[in-house]
């Protein structure tokens, strides 16, 4: 039982820029240092502000998600100057395949070259090298914890985070829970779920499609459209076991980068066997973006061939309102009147089979 001196002694407090990583790891990492019994705090969504300083302190080509980035950490140290810590985690791999963009892997060394930062809380991940339970006892041992206690922190982290996968796959929007991982809600699927004519996988990285600040909150104005959309987090797992061979033809290559190869696993899926599931494919990419900018051709490659709806778009700082709706508009409409053309889908046949009871 704690003494009464221990239970009053302060709080470890970390702040956690709520930006890249955030969106697709965040419920595992408040899990994790909560155990160790840190204190959190997260900076506020992406708006103009935090974009407009980001944007001074990263040069003219960097990707917008880590300007945006930049702009979390300054916010996050301007508004919380009591922070013993900023949590800025090293991802290089999180399996013995592939890698993370280099951008994950210099992240700690870029933020502390900022002027008033405080110290870096790291968490290393490079699975290639040792178990993540290995960087879990480091980041316990920088917190003044022994190894049982990090050991035991990482395990309810694991646990929290696979229930949270496995609530995604039930259709939930990253949004949501993320929202609910952040108030400590349990994950309870929502009464209303929005449903539509038509349905979209919507392709990217996390970062690119939950900031609803930098993307426009695109996936409401496709919502507003009655379109329907899938992400990568609500696809099954066996999709995700199989690697992807790019040129099945030649010399066979894989993927070599980690999120690239998940978007190309799951747009796999869809030209095969998931081919009736949607009805078109949307992929949200960054400005300057390597990576990304070499799938993107591998894909339109592949959706030529099956012939179904893709619609391209470039992200960046400047990215304005109208021009989004105009092309979101147009692409709905367009694949709409294909699928007039084609009759019903065998998924929405099966549908309306469900709703008359059949
Ligand atoms: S994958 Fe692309 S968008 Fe993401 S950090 Fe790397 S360069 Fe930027």
């Amino acid at each position: 039982m704690a003494t009464s001196s221990e239970s009053e002694k302060k709080k470890v407090k970390v702040g956690i820029p709520r930006a890249l990583h955030f969106y697709r790891y965040f419920p595992f990492w408040k899990k994790l240092l909560e155990e160790l019994d840190v204190e959190l705090v997260l900076s506020p969504p992406t708006n103009r502000q935090i974009v407009e300083e980001g944007v001074t302190h990263g040069f003219g080509e960097l990707c917008i998600p880590m300007k945006i980035y930049y702009g979390q950490v300054l916010r996050l140290v301007k508004d919380h100057p009591d922070l013993d810590y900023i949590f800025v985690p090293r991802y290089v791999s999180e399996d013995k395949e592939s890698y993370f963009c280099p951008k994950f892997l210099s992240l700690p060394d870029v933020i502390k070259i900022l002027d008033d930062i405080p110290k870096i809380l790291n968490f290393e991940v490079n699975v290639k090298e040792f178990p993540i339970a290995t960087s879990a006892i480091e980041l316990g041992k920088e917190l003044g914890k022994n190894q049982a206690k990090s050991l035991n922190a990482y395990r309810a982290a694991q646990k929290y985070f696979d229930e949270y996968h496995e609530f995604l796959r039930q259709g939930v929007s990253v949004n949501y829970g993320l929202r609910l991982a952040q108030r400590n809600i349990p994950f309870k699927i929502p009464k209303k779920k929005h449903t539509g004519d038509i349905r979209f996988l919507l392709l990217g990285h996390a970062y690119n499609i939950f900031d609803t600040f930098i993307n426009l909150d695109f996936q409401k104005k496709l919502l507003d459209h009655g379109v329907e959309i899938l992400t990568i987090e609500n696809l099954p797992e066996f999709i995700f076991k199989e690697p992807v061979i790019v040129n099945p033809w030649g010399a066979k290559l894989q993927n070599y980068w980690k999120h690239e190869e998940e978007i190309m696993q799951s747009i796999r899926y869809f030209l095969r066997k998931g081919r009736d599931e949607i009805d078109g494919v949307i992929f949200l990419i960054s400005f300057a973006c390597g990576p990304d900018s070499l799938i993107s051709e591998l894909i339109k490659r592949d959706m030529k061939v099956v012939g179904l709806p893709f619609l391209e778009i470039t992200m960046d700082e400047h990215s304005g309102e109208a021009g989004m709706l105009t092309r979101i508009e147009s692409f709905v409409e367009m694949v709409r009147r294909k699928r007039k053309k084609l009759g019903l889908s065998p998924r929405e046949k099966t549908k309306i089979k469900s709703a008359q009871g059949v």
